[in-house]
């Protein structure tokens, strides 16, 4: 089996060939450090993506609200989190940073507001 893989870790986005000599090992090709052979490992065998929605809010001035995980979450939580996330209702006050689902599925992931509404409760 051979994939390419971009590294997302900084701005180069290197183009990494990955090769699977033998089950479960791996040759990397094209990366321009280490963290890119960490990141192209990760990606092929528990690849992760930051989610980002947004939910509802019991206020009529802003009836969504934008959300995002703290971390990558593993691809395979994507959906279920996104269905428990458009069922969710919260209520307004909030700030930006406060914490609406802890430790998502034991994943070390939380989900966290990104805006504060209404704007002065940021003062
Ligand atoms: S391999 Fe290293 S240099 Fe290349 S994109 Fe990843 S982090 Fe950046």
């Amino acid at each position: 089996m051979e994939k390419e893989v971009i590294c997302l870790s900084c701005p180069n986005g290197c183009h990494i060939t990955v090769q699977e000599t033998s089950p479960g090992e791996f040759q990397f090709q094209g990366a321009k450090c280490e963290r890119g052979e960490v990141y192209a490992y990760e990606e092929i065998t528990d690849p992760k993506r930051v989610v980002t929605a947004v939910v509802q809010t019991d206020s009529e001035e802003m009836p969504y609200i934008p959300v995002k995980t703290d971390k990558p979450i593993p691809k395979r939580y994507i959906n279920p989190l996104l269905v428990q996330l458009y069922k969710q209702k919260i209520s307004l006050p909030a700030k930006c940073g406060q914490v609406i689902i802890q430790n998502y599925m034991e994943t070390g992931v939380n989900v966290v507001i990104t805006r504060t509404f209404p704007l002065d409760l940021g003062k």
